[in-house]
């Protein structure tokens, strides 16, 4: 019988060691007794600094990285009353900034009186997660409407009894009806490229490219999107193939250089580079626009992210296409990043790997 509780108390003990919550557990006489390693790492504390310590100290230390004062207030006042209140968040803003949940529990053994215990749980992914949902249904449900609404009014205008229309004004309509469905569609396709970037299952299937063939075909499209713009091309003159799949590589370059296109409005040159670096080509896709803050250089390859959100939304844009892009080269295991300074253009360069020996036997293989 002993034995078996000296087991229990090891197994409850290395339970709390490994938990991956923070746990602070108080004694009668309102003294740390216990901080795992997981409430160590959350607050940046060392439990042998804390142990024996008097709780209400260590509140205060905690309230200086977060709501100060006030905030080690409301810690006595839940430590208190660890029945009855259930708990509540705060952010954190040292070592890092966080989002965690506090949860108090009274401690009911026999010979506890008003020893207690602290749940601490980061919560800074749920938010983040939440905070997203919220942008995705708000962009979604803008991005969607404004083209629906241009379909539902000239089909609606096209079908008036009373009206009629001559054939050219006819075919205008259906052109921007066309048009404006192109647009709903796409938003759609991103979306769904989205989900299977963030769910890591999009699929891609690689064979050897030639670089060099995508590179002209996708700067032709994006030619004849633009009379303000002119295109040229620097390729190394023995560039070897990639190992990549071609529709989503050209989906990337398209991005590029519809960006390059769309956010540098005064027109310009764009110019599209391939070269060898290691065992990889990268390309570059640089513009004359009004490039990038600084500090804004890795966040446009978030999701939903844009640096002006107001002036980007009258281009149309729904903020994934970089996003996506990011998804695509990575899922190559290669990288893509930005270069800029405001006012001087933008330079997008993304790397893909040379197609390795290896390579074409397991593609033998699979085949
Ligand atoms: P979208 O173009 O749909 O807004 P992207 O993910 O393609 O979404 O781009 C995200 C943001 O990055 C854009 O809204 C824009 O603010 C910025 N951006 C992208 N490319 C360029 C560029 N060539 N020059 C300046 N800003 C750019």
């Amino acid at each position: 019988m002993q034995r078996f509780a000296t087991t229990t108390r090891d197994l409850a003990h290395d339970a709390l060691t490994s938990l991956a919550d923070g746990v602070t557990l108080v004694d009668d006489d309102a003294r740390i007794a216990l901080l795992n390693p997981r409430a160590e790492d959350l607050f940046d504390v060392r439990a042998s600094e804390w142990l024996g310590a008097d709780v209400d100290a260590f509140y205060h230390a905690l309230a200086k990285n977060a709501g100060g004062e006030f905030l080690a207030e409301r810690f006595e006042e839940y430590a208190a009353r660890a029945d009855e209140l259930p708990g509540f968040e705060f952010t954190l803003r040292a070592p890092s900034e966080k989002v965690i949940e506090a949860k108090w529990f009274a401690l009911r053994g026999k010979e506890n009186g008003n020893a207690y215990g602290v749940l601490w749980r980061d919560v800074t992914r749920d938010k983040q997660v939440d905070a997203m949902k919220s942008q995705l249904l708000s962009t979604v449900s803008h991005e969607l409407r404004t083209p629906l609404a241009s379909i539902k009014g000239f089909a609606t205008t096209l079908l008036r009894q009373d009206v009629r229309w001559d054939e050219a004004t006819q075919r205008e309509f259906l052109r921007i009806i066309e048009e404006e469905s192109n647009r709903l569609e796409e938003l759609i396709d991103n979306l769904l490229d989205m989900s299977q970037v963030e769910a890591g299952a999009l699929r891609i299937q690689r064979e050897p490219v030639q670089l060099r063939r995508l590179v002209r075909e996708a700067v032709d499209n994006a030619q004849r999107l633009t009379e303000a713009h002119w295109f040229v091309m620097d390729l190394a003159s023995e560039l070897p193939r990639v190992w990549a799949d071609p529709r989503r590589v050209r989906q990337v370059l398209n991005n590029l250089l519809e960006n390059a296109i769309k956010y540098a409005p005064n027109g310009g040159q764009i110019t599209v580079t391939c070269e060898v670096e290691n065992e990889f080509v990268i390309t570059s896709v640089a513009d004359q626009g009004e490039g990038i803050p600084r500090e804004l250089l890795e966040r446009v390859f978030d999701r939903f992210f844009q640096v002006d959100g107001a002036s980007t939304r009258k281009t149309g844009g729904s903020g994934l296409g970089l996003a996506i892009a990011k998804g695509i080269v990575e899922a190559h295991g290669g990288t893509i990043w930005a270069e800029s300074e405001t006012g001087q253009g933008s330079v997008f360069r993304f790397s893909l790997p040379i197609v390795k020996e290896s390579d074409l036997l397991q593609n033998q293989f699979n085949e």
